[in-house]
């Protein structure tokens, strides 16, 4: 696993479950790029190969895996590369992804490096173990065009990689691995998304990451900020990071990065492939009814509702994202009640049941009694703004200048060749 804090002088090993013991998961069918290339190790005991099977089943039966073609049964066990010099990669079908959300489905997907399969509260759970460079290639720019300014890509590789290695999170620490393959950390799809663009991104800037301090940088990053960035604490509760303050994203004639005049939508479409929110990411408007507000608080806060009377923000950041909502309504009782609802995080999540682009709005109540929600940007606006990146980038600025822009005090290093 990474170490928090450390800094290392050599390519690391990163660990993504894939497979977690919430899932449930009580079978996945595994198949080899060409089996031969691979071994399963149980205990000390190492099966030669897979050579006798293109097609492998592991079962969780009655907390012990179980593998009917080998006639194997171990509480963990683990499939290697025994050519790694070849680049095999094994296929697994039936991946969880979309986690809770309404997009969740099962994949099918080829990966690189180790596979170890173990039990976990009686589930199975699987975490996929290889190069930090091979899994970059994988998420780093995966869902951008190679049409994209080489640039933009090389800083969003730079920034994804420094997040990966600042290491801050650790939301999956207890269960053994570093991050999981959903949006809760950063969406792993295998090589899917793998393209030639991704793999030139990673190669050119190869172990450099940004630091300050002496530290790596947590750097964040999000679609778009709007015009202004926010500052780290406005967003996750904590202390201010001195490299993850607001900027104003603008060139010298004040026009913003990540606006269409820059960025135009069809160009935005080209580059960063499907931008599934259309015409949103830099101004926006949402109407948030009272039927959807209503049932909003009672799924997510088990909140009686009979009317809203006014949505008050009370504390806002830099870049304009809201951070305290008050929301005053009736309840059942016909009793006059308030919430405040805590954190841009939260606000996205009460205003609409698709997750709100961001935080920054201004609300206007219509003549029916619904709130009409005037917004900017798409994300949580800390750090990075992919297409006020981009935008630099096609206005010809280079990797550093894009990273200079974000992350002000940050500065560029190589860590490991
Ligand atoms: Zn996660
Ligand atoms: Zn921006």
């Amino acid at each position: 696993m990474l170490i928090p804090g450390s800094i290392p002088n050599k390519e690391p090993l990163i660990r993504v479950g894939l497979i977690l013991p919430e899932d449930k998961l009580t079978s996945i069918v595994v198949s080899f790029s060409d089996s031969q290339f691979y071994e399963i190790e149980t205990g000390n005991q190492l099966h030669p190969s897979c050579k006798n099977s293109d097609q492998l089943t592991i079962n969780c039966d009655n907390g012990k895996l179980v593998i009917p073609e080998l006639g194997i049964i171990d509480t963990s066990l683990k499939i290697i590369p025994s050519i790694p010099d070849e680049n095999p990669s094994l296929i697994l079908n039936g991946i969880p992804t979309g986690r809770g959300f309404h997009w969740e489905k099962q994949i099918r997907a080829s990966y690189w490096g180790t596979m170890e399969f173990s039990i976990q509260d009686g589930k199975m759970m699987a975490v996929n173990e290889l190069p930090l460079e091979a899994y970059l290639k994988c998420v780093a720019t995966s869902e951008m065009s190679a049409l994209c300014p080489p640039e933009f890509l090389k800083a969003q590789t730079i920034v994804a990689r420094s997040w990966l290695l600042a290491n801050i999170e650790q939301k999956h620490r207890h269960l053994g691995f570093d991050i999981c393959n959903d949006d809760c950390c950063q969406r792993y799809q295998g090589m899917t998304h793998c393209t030639d663009a991704s793999i030139q991104s990673a190669n050119a800037t190869f172990g450099e990451v940004i630091m300050f301090d002496d530290r790596i940088c947590d750097a964040r990053y999000s679609k778009s900020c709007g015009g202004i960035s926010e500052n780290f604490e406005h967003v996750w509760d904590g202390e201010p990071i001195p490299y993850l303050v607001s900027i104003v994203d603008e060139d010298e004639n004040g026009v913003p990065f990540c606006s269409p005049e820059i960025v135009s939508e069809t160009s935005l479409k080209t580059y960063i492939g499907d931008v599934d929110e259309k015409g949103k990411y830099y101004r926006w408007t949402y109407e948030a009814t009272q039927d959807e507000l209503v049932q909003s608080l009672q799924d997510k806060r088990n909140i009686y509702v009979e009317k809203i009377h006014d949505l008050i923000p009370l504390q806002k950041g830099r870049s304009g994202r809201i951070t305290d909502l008050l929301i005053t309504y009736e309840d059942n009782q016909r009793d006059d009640q308030k919430i405040k609802i805590h954190s841009e995080y939260e606000i996205r999540n009460i205003m609409s049941p698709s997750f709100l682009f961001s935080s920054a709005f201004t609300i206007e109540k219509t003549e029916d009694g619904n709130f009409l929600l005037h917004g900017k940007g798409w994300g949580h606006g800390v750090g990075l703004c992919q297409i006020g990146a981009l935008g630099m980038a096609l206005e010809g600025h280079t990797c550093s200048d894009i990273l200079a822009a974000y992350f002000p005090p940050a500065n560029l290093k190589k860590l490991y060749s």
